[in-house]
């Protein structure tokens, strides 16, 4: 009999409840609890077409507590606040605090106890990194959450009006800060925008800037890819430049955005340069930390630095040494998510530390890092999840000494799938997909370091069927409906 806690219930939290539940049922004796702020479930990859109102944000946020009922998971509807992986001078027991978000319990704290936990608690959006930036402040918009996503959306409308009265402006799309991560997400809602401008007749009058802290288009955040197409040889960088150049869209590479005001941002580039952007509207996604959980140890004593690197992602079993960036190597990258002080403690998605940077580490003369941080997509997030909970089942089951399943990012491939429109008919994407996600030097000597063929770019309808395609299995499989199974993460 287990009891395994889930804390978080995003792509990785959600997938790993669906399968721990499968794999540890509740007529056998065992507990699934899964702990998570919002009452909802948000897709996240389609919030892009809520934020230029392509979808209804109704079609991306699903009630969790109905789902989880179902398939006997308990829910509480709260946020982790501390671990004690060794239990407490009362209670040997592994336990986690949480605070209730709930209208009945709101701001009561409370402790279960745990046999195995999974922090899936994502990215805590730090727009506090740059002075006046995101939704908050007041001065930019983001889409990080539905919720963000209804306000862009709101706004644009009011451009796209103020355009058909003749008015010239500036919309922004891009990266927020320096280190900030998921420059797909900011590309794909500014190739949607440039689309919505168009589709409403008003793209003349307004001018779209992608402004990013990649020092070339096209990176990514994992250093870029070399793409082979009809036996031709082209990179990221020239797909992503010829995409922008054909729709119009106007370019700000090396940018590290600082500062953020009312139709104003400034930003340092990588000649130390500091430059001002005036806009009408802006759209910029703030740079990712771990969320602020604390660890204490059986006698009291704060060990957070233990479980968690200095920007609060878990520490797993991935290569934590510092070396140089020239020396980093594929098998740096974790493959079991297992925390190395608390085995029965695992991270999945964007909640485990990443060991290195992808992407080339750059500073600006002044030196202010202005680099994209390590990539943090979906795929991989989903995938993690359902390893990590083979694990634990296995572990469970055959006792601490079952082998564990594997997911490195080092043998996985993930899609990015920029799409606009949302009918069969009316719609066209770029899509790319990288094999693997992190460049494996052994695997493939060749240029670029992933699989030569499998990593690819292409542009058309049927990348946009893709992404529909994909949004309702996805959907489908998040409601744990009969054969969810069956669809791969
Ligand atoms: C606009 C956008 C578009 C994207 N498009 C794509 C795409 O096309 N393809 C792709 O592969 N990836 C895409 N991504 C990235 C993808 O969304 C993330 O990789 C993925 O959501 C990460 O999953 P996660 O479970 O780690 O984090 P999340 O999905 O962010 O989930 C974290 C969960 O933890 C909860 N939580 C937070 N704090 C606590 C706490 N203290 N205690 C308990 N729970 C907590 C949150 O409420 C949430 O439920 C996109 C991202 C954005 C922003």
């Amino acid at each position: 009999m287990a009891q395994v806690v889930v804390l978080g219930a995003g792509i990785a939290g959600h997938t790993a409840a669906l399968y721990l539940s499968k794999f540890l049922k509740k007529k056998d004796g065992h507990r699934v609890i899964v702990i998570s702020p919002r009452p909802t479930y948000n897709w996240i990859p389609s919030n892009i077409w809520v934020g230029t109102g392509k979808m209804d944000r109704k079609k991306v946020v699903y009630d969790l507590a109905p789902i989880y009922r179902r398939i006997g998971v308990d829910f509480r509807q709260a946020y982790a606040t501390v671990l004690y992986p060794e239990g407490t001078a009362e209670n040997e027991r592994p336990q986690v605090e949480f605070v209730y978000t709930d209208e009945v319990n709101r701001d009561t704290a409370d402790r279960v106890e745990y046999d195995y936990l999974v922090n899936a608690t994502g990215p805590k959006l730090n727009f506090e990194a740059t002075e006046g930036l995101g939704p908050k402040a007041g001065n930019s918009f983001s889409i990080c959450t539905d919720l963000h996503a209804v306000e862009a959306w709101d706004e644009l409308k009011k451009i796209i009006d103020r355009a058909r009265a003749g008015e010239k402006l500036r919309v922004v799309a891009g990266m927020g800060n320096g280190a900030c991560t998921c420059q797909g997400a900011a590309f794909e809602y500014a190739y949607n925008v440039e689309h919505v401008l168009r589709e409403n007749g008003v793209r003349d009058n307004v001018e779209v800037v992608y402004l990013t802290n990649e020092a070339e288009l096209g990176d990514f955040g994992v250093g870029g890819m070399v793409f082979r197409q009809d036996g031709f040889e082209t990179t990221s960088r020239l797909w992503t430049e010829s995409l922008f150049r054909e729709r119009g869209v106007h370019a700000i590479t090396g940018a590290g955005v600082n500062k953020v005001e009312k139709g104003k941002l400034t930003y340092e580039n990588l000649l130390g340069e500091t430059l001002e952007l005036d806009f009408d509207m802006a759209m910029l996604l703030p740079p990712f930390s771990g969320q602020p959980l604390a660890a204490v140890n059986k006698a009291g004593e704060d060990i957070t630095s233990t479980v968690f690197n200095a920007a609060g992602f878990m520490k797993v079993d991935a290569d934590y040494s510092g070396k140089p960036y020239e020396e980093w190597d594929s098998d740096d990258w974790p493959r079991t998510y297992q925390n190395p002080t608390y085995g029965n403690l695992f991270a999945a998605g964007i909640a485990f530390a990443p060991p290195h940077q992808v992407s080339k580490p750059r500073t600006s003369p002044n030196g202010t890092a202005i680099t994209p941080a390590p990539p943090r997509t979906g795929m991989p997030s989903g995938v993690i999840a359902r390893q990590v909970s083979r694990s634990i089942a296995a572990l469970v089951k055959e006792g601490e000494d079952a082998p564990l399943y594997q997911a490195s990012m080092a043998e996985m491939g993930a899609t990015c799938i920029a799409s606009t429109g949302n009918s069969m008919l009316d719609g066209t994407a770029a899509g790319m997909v990288m094999d693997p996600v992190i460049p494996n030097a052994k695997k493939y000597p060749n240029k670029g370091h992933r699989h030569p063929t499998r990593t690819r770019g292409e542009i058309g309808l049927f990348g946009h069927w893709e992404k529909l395609a994909i949004h309702y299995a996805f959907i489908y499989k998040a409601h744990a409906l009969p054969g969810w199974m069956l669809i791969p993460e």
